[in-house]
């Protein structure tokens, strides 16, 4: 079992020349995830027989002398917040507890043309809101590097998945970070495309204007390969964009001499732990010694952006969860007089309905959103919200008229203790400060493993992500830059 290939392109070469089958892939992956899931939590459900079956269809299929995919073989964890035909689909929600999609999600429809594998459904924050994973269903997903200590979210068991080699690859959603922080604090390498590069046709909408999908890999080319295999337009997705999709694999091997790098002030102020700035300020040297020149640049308005995310986001959370009210999806509590029910009967179902589906986080966000979105309240949060966004984003075009990326923290802390942030809702909305100006700009970033630190009280090592930003549509300049940073 030890002789087997680790990552996703290895895997899938190995499997490509018949040098390995796809059965004793999946039959590792099952092994793996039945010895360390019931500490690390990172599936919320295994897909045994689908996975099983998938590999053997994968074989055949080689023996039939039929070329195989990108990914042939390779097992790739999914979000439980992107639907899967015939799979359980809870967007870490009791709302959506026994969901299950009668169709999949244009991404995993592209995995699966690609030969890719699907092992089972990662947990994850309720409807992808939180930085911890501590708002799932289902409990958290712990940290693989020390279990005391949360993976970050909301993409949380897709981070652990990939950081524990559950799996070589998985997919996440970023709306504010939900890929990039967790890739930051388990170690692993994270990628949220520029909004509109993939199609989030079945993906459960959380904030539909930054919502993305994107890949979490154990190195930098493995995670190119996915996006290529998943990004391009869609014709279900009217927001899905039209431009070109590059080569990304290539872009991996791509000198980085010459690339200016920006290095914002804003991103490294107070609340930045000294460790994870000392680890990050090693990894920009070293991207000099590559040849890229380095000159510190100005964002000002990132100060806003935490409470920008939070009128926009919760905002169109309240529009998108209005969907779930026991009539049409998933939970339903009351209502047995349906049909001679009165009105009154109806909206007693609603409510029930809403009050045990939803956990206490998400109905903050609806609140805090039919808040902001209220007749009286309308211009004085959502409308200047609005604004506010549109300065953020002119921030990064005026700097990026300067400088071709931005180098800077992922997330300002290293891995947090469980439990330390649930009863201050402010304080976990800070841990995603450097991830969310990118989203609201609907920039594409990376977040790559720089020098993981020792902290007092840790178990170990705590891992230290380098974010990576760029203009849109260049997700080919981020990924050049990932490798540089972490090759592999
Ligand atoms: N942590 C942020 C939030 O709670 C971002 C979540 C996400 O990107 N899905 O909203």
């Amino acid at each position: 079992m030890s002789s087997l290939p680790e990552t996703a392109l290895a895997i899938a070469d190995a499997v490509r020349s018949g040098a390995i089958s796809a059965r004793a892939v999946a039959e590792r992956t099952l092994a793996r995830i039945e010895a360390k899931n019931p500490e690390l939590n990172a599936f919320v459900t295994v897909a045994k027989e689908e996975l099983l079956a998938g590999a053997d269809a994968v074989d055949a299929k080689r023996a039939r002398g039929e070329p195989l995919g990108l990914l042939a073989g390779v097992p790739v964890a999914l979000k439980d917040a992107l639907c899967t035909r015939n799979l359980r689909t809870t967007c870490g929600s009791k709302m959506l507890g026994a969901y299950v999609p009668p169709y999949d999600a244009t991404v995993v429809t592209r995995l699966r043309a690609a030969d890719a594998l699907v092992p089972g459904k990662t947990n994850m924050d309720e409807f992808a809101m939180g930085s911890s994973n501590e708002s799932s269903a289902f409990g958290p997903a712990k940290n693989p590097h020390d279990p005391s200590r949360i993976p970050g979210g909301s993409s949380g068991g897709s981070a652990v998945a990939v950081a524990a080699g559950l799996a070589p690859v998985a997919l996440g959603s970023d709306t504010g970070g939900s890929i990039r922080q967790p890739a930051a604090l388990t170690g692993t390498v994270g990628v949220k495309p520029t909004y509109g590069r993939v199609s989030r046709f079945g993906l459960v909408a959380f904030a539909s204007s930054l919502d993305q999908i994107g890949p979490f890999a154990t190195d930098v080319r493995s995670a190119a390969r996915v996006l290529a295999v998943i990004a391009g337009p869609d014709p279900r997705d009217a927001t899905s964009a039209a431009a070109e999709v590059p080569e990304f694999e290539a872009a991996c091997g791509r000198s980085v001499s010459g690339l200016r790098l920006g290095v914002p002030d804003e991103y490294f102020a107070e609340g930045l732990d000294p460790a994870v700035e000392a680890s990050v300020r090693a990894a920009i040297l070293r991207l000099e010694e590559d040849g890229c020149t380095v000159k510190r640049v100005s964002l000002p308005h990132t100060r806003h952006a935490v409470a920008t995310y939070y009128v926009l986001a919760t905002a169109e959370a309240s529009s998108n969860l209005a969907r779930f009210d026991g009539v049409r999806y998933g939970l339903r509590v009351g209502g047995e007089s349906r049909g001679t029910g009165t009105a009154s009967a109806l909206r007693a179902m609603y409510g029930a309905t809403r009050d045990a589906g939803f956990g206490a986080e998400v109905k903050r966000r609806i609140l805090l959103g039919t808040f902001v979105l209220s007749a009286g309240y309308y211009d004085a949060y959502y409308a200047k919200a609005q604004k506010v966004r549109a300065l953020v984003r002119r921030d990064f075009d005026r700097t990026f008229a300067e400088v071709d990326a931005i180098v800077c923290p992922t997330s300002p802390t290293p891995a947090f203790r469980l439990g330390e942030k649930t009863a201050d809702p402010l304080a976990m909305y800070l841990s995603d400060v450097y991830t969310l100006p990118a989203s609201l700009a609907g920039l594409p970033a990376a977040s790559v493993p720089c020098e993981p630190v020792t902290f007092a009280g840790a178990a170990g090592a705590l891992p230290v992500g380098l974010q990576i930003i760029a203009p849109a549509f260049r997700e080919d300049t981020v990924l050049s830059l990932a490798a540089a940073a972490y090759p592999s």
